[in-house]
Parts: C-alpha cells; sequence; structure tokens
C-alpha cells in the first residue's frame, strides 16, 4: 500500500504560514502531499487593523483566518499548541508565553504529532527564526530539536532579505522597515521554492484572509509575485519530498507519490519508532484540533 507522504509545518503566528510557506504548502498539497499545519500561539498579541466585533477576542479573529487560511492552502489538519504569542518585546515573558516555554517542552508536543503522522519532513525556521522575533526562535529550537532527534529532513523557512529590500513592499518590513535585518545569506539558501499562478494566488487570498493583520498595501497586485513568488529554505539532511515537488510542481500526484512513499521507508527509522514510544508516555498539551473534512 503506498501511503501518502506527509510533512508537517511549524509556524509561530497565524500569518507566517501564509507570508513565508504559503506556496509550498499549496503546492505540496496539489501534489497529493498532506500537510499537517501546527501554529504555536494564537497571535494574541497581535495589532488589529480592523475593528472587532463586541465580545471578540483577537485571539478568536485570528483562529477564525487561520482556518480559512488553511482551506485556501489545501491543509489537511490545524493542530493548535496553545501557546501565547509573546509580543514583539525583549521580555519578560510571562508564563504560558512560548517565549518562557521550555524548548524542550514545546519541541515534545511537536514530536508526538510528528511521530504520530509518520511525518517525513518538518518544516520550521532559521536560527534567527527568519527576523529574531522570541516566538520564532523557539519554532526553530524546537523544530531542530524535533528533526534531530527523529533523523527525518528538516526544512527551515528563511528569507533573502537583500532581495526582499530591492524589490516591492514585503509584509516583514511592516516592523522592521529600512532596517529589516532577517533571513541569511544567499550562499547558504538550500532551496528555493518558485510558485506557479495558482500556488501564488492560493498564498495572496490566505495572506488576505488574514486581514486582522496584513493591510492591502502589502498585497499590491502589481507588486505581489515579485515579492512574495520565492519562497526560501536551509535543508538539514537529506533532500525529501519538498525538494521532489519544488524541481517537479507539474508532475502528477501519482507520480509524486511512490517516490516520496520510498523516502518515506527509508528515513521511518527504528529511532522514530522509539521515539514514538518513549513520547506516547509524555504529557500531552491542550492542543486545539481543526481537520479539514
Ligand atoms: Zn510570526
Amino acid at each position: 500500500m503506498i501511503t501518502r507522504p506527509t510533512v508537517v509545518v511549524l509556524h509561530a503566528h497565524p500569518d507566517d504560514e501564509a507570508i513565508f510557506t504559503g506556496a509550498t504548502i499549496r503546492t505540496l498539497a496539489d501534489a497529493g502531499v498532506r500537510v499537517v499545519l501546527v501554529t504555536a500561539t494564537c497571535g494574541e498579541q497581535g495589532i488589529p487593523r480592523v475593528t472587532l466585533a463586541p465580545g471578540e477576542t483577537l485571539r478568536a479573529r485570528r483562529i477564525a483566518e487561520l482556518e480559512r487560511a488553511c482551506e485556501l492552502l489545501g491543509v489537511a489538519r490545524l493542530v493548535l499548541l496553545g501557546y501565547r504569542d509573546s509580543g514583539a518585546h525583549a521580555g519578560p515573558y510571562g508564563f504560558g508565553d512560548l517565549g518562557s516555554a521550555p524548548a524542550a517542552g514545546v519541541a515534545g508536543h511537536l514530536e508526538r504529532i510528528v511521530v504520530a503522522e509518520h511525518a517525513e519532513a518538518l518544516v520550521h525556521y532559521d536560527p534567527r527564526g527568519i527576523y529574531g522575533h522570541v516566538d520564532h526562535v523557539q519554532v526553530h529550537r524546537a523544530g531542530a530539536r524535533v528533526v534531530r532527534r527523529l533523523g527525518i529532513t528538516g526544512y527551515e523557512a528563511t528569507v533573502d532579505a537583500a532581495r526582499l529590500r530591492r524589490g516591492p513592499r514585503h509584509v516583514l518590513q511592516q516592523a522592521a522597515g529600512e532596517r529589516l535585518d532577517a533571513g541569511v545569506h544567499p550562499s547558504r539558501i538550500g532551496l528555493t521554492l518558485h510558485a506557479d499562478v495558482a500556488a501564488l494566488q492560493a498564498k495572496q487570498a490566505a495572506m488576505a484572509a488574514h486581514a486582522s493583520q496584513i493591510g492591502p498595501e502589502y498585497l499590491d497586485p502589481d507588486g505581489f509575485a515579485q515579492a512574495y513568488r520565492r519562497e526560501w529554505f536551509v535543508r538539514r539532511g537529506a533532500p525529501g519530498v519538498i525538494d521532489a515537488v519544488a524541481a517537479r510542481r507539474s508532475m502528477s500526484t501519482a507520480a509524486i507519490a511512490p517516490a516520496a512513499a520510498t523516502w518515506s521507508a527509508a528515513t521511518w527509522s527504528a529511532a522514530t519508532r522509539s521515539a514514538a514510544t518513549r513520547s506516547a508516555a509524555a504529557a500531552v498539551a491542550p492542543v486545539i484540533e481543526r481537520s479539514a473534512s
């Protein structure tokens, strides 16, 4: 039996999945890959650009926006880890904030999901969390730990900041402006996914779904492709399913799936299975589950 290849994608806040990996998620889903999105916080500390309804919380609004983005991107399962957004400051961070959580604890929750899903690859962030936000750095720490422990392929989402500065306005400049210090040197980028038209449209729609955070000035149709068409990754481990899909994105699901299943058998090592056994006894975090029907 050919199992459907699965990729777990970890992000810090609702909207990061669309901004940094929206085209990749849509491209994977279109190639028949099961994408499980794990979002660590609900973005409670974001600054709303819209007026909330009476009694509505930003948390509730952002979860609804995230669910809509998941539909647009073809996410099969959404898991919210339930940590609180640490906010864009240097601390101290409160109890329950992702910024104060032990990395091993975050990694433990993530590992249970990766193991249960038999995922062969994990997407998270580069060591600076792309641009230094504490929640993004925590995502890197947890993601890198799980990649190391399970021996699966890690894809660290990043950006080519020099390219972003040269191009049309990018939402990363919302906070950092011209002082944008983000990403890695182009020589360290191991994989660049170039979105096709359909994936780029899905990414644009998913970003627009996060209307409480992303304004229309960052969604200019004329400059959108130039600003957001590329998605960059530093790869840890053997080339995996995202390399294949990025290179052969026009291939049919039937052509992609058997190859990915082969990698799955190779990477799903004894170490992974023993880790599954260990983590089964670990404590379970409060997790909100949303699955596509
Ligand atoms: Zn974020």
